[in-house]
């Protein structure tokens, strides 16, 4: 079975997000059905991050984007609950620091790419600076970016040029061993009101909501459109978009899941072949154990 039409984002496609249901289900008969999937690929992955590891060839980078409650945080904790955490880091991107405003806005991800071997996940990443940045310019001034001393000063072209230096840059890491993931998760406003009220009545939850977060719902419709520009954009055949439907949790989990298993497997993972040096090597350590030793 080929990945779900019905979440990725083919390149050359004009993404409108209201095509996509946040709602979908795609073919799972239940939320039982669909949790007995994931299951079944947490122990995939896991088999196949061992080979992935030993093998030392390829690295692997899964980022993720959403609107605030969309579930990045809970979707990390459950998809990835049974890789082994020697091969994998998690790094979440905050507003940035002085140091990094004083980089170009691809420095500090760069820093944390996955190593050869390694799984690497972005909770947020550089899609902050054509997202955030865009729907509240003010942020992008903080950059001291030559030419741009007000908001009116970016230009379209300026968007067009960062989605490119995207696109160049995603290239160059896949060309050099990195595949690159990314995921969308796409909740609905509503199901964002609903977990944010969740926040507020779970005293577990309450530290997870703050007035910024509220008052940030007034923007969606400039997040949305920022969203549908920038993706795309930057869905290219290197590195596609997948939308993920985040409104059922069980389903947003569980298709990640299967999109993770399904590219660590096009990666072919394998055991390094024992070479004739080292099954020689092998028999010596054999022999010398044998001895008592
Ligand atoms: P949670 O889902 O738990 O709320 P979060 O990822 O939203 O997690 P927060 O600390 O609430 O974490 O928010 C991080 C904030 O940092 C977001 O509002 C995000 O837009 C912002 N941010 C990330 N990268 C940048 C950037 N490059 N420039 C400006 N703001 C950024
Ligand atoms: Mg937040």
């Amino acid at each position: 079975m080929k990945h779900d039409p019905a979440i990725i984002l083919k390149p050359g496609r004009t993404l409108r997000l209201k095509d996509f249901d946040p709602a979908y289900t795609g073919a799972y008969k239940d939320k039982k059905d669909a949790k007995e999937k994931l299951a079944g690929d947490i122990e995939k992955m896991a088999a196949l991050q061992d080979k992935f590891y030993a093998q030392n060839r390829s690295a692997l980078l899964i980022l993720f984007q959403a609107m605030d409650a969309a579930g990045k945080d809970s979707t990390i904790k459950h998809v990835m609950s049974g890789v082994n955490p020697q091969g994998c880091q998690v790094f979440s991107f905050k507003q940035p620091s002085a140091l990094e405003l004083n980089h170009d806005f691809l420095w500090r991800t760069t820093q944390c790419l996955p190593q050869r071997g390694m799984i690497g996940i972005f909770n947020r990443s550089y899609y902050e600076d054509v997202l955030v940045t865009r729907v509240h310019p003010e942020l992008l001034l903080k950059q001291n970016l030559p030419g741009i001393t007000e908001g009116k000063d970016v230009p379209g072209s300026f968007w067009e040029n960062r989605f490119s230096q995207i696109n160049n840059f995603e290239k160059m890491v896949s060309e050099n061993g990195t595949r690159v993931l990314k995921f969308f998760l796409h909740v609905s406003r509503h199901e964002q009101k609903k977990r944010f009220l969740e926040r507020i009545v779970n005293p577990e939850k309450n530290w997870k909501i703050t007035l910024a977060d509220v008052e940030e719902r007034a923007f969606w419709g400039r997040y949305e459109k920022a969203y549908e520009h920038a993706l795309t954009k930057t869905s290219t055949a290197a590195a596609p978009w997948y939308i993920i439907p985040a409104d059922n949790k069980w389903f947003m989990r569980t298709a990640v899941g299967d999109i993770i298993v399904r590219t660590l497997k096009e990666l072919k993972p394998a055991y390094p072949a024992l070479t004739g040096e080292k099954s020689a090597e092998l028999g010596r350590i054999k022999r010398r154990l044998a001895r008592g030793r």
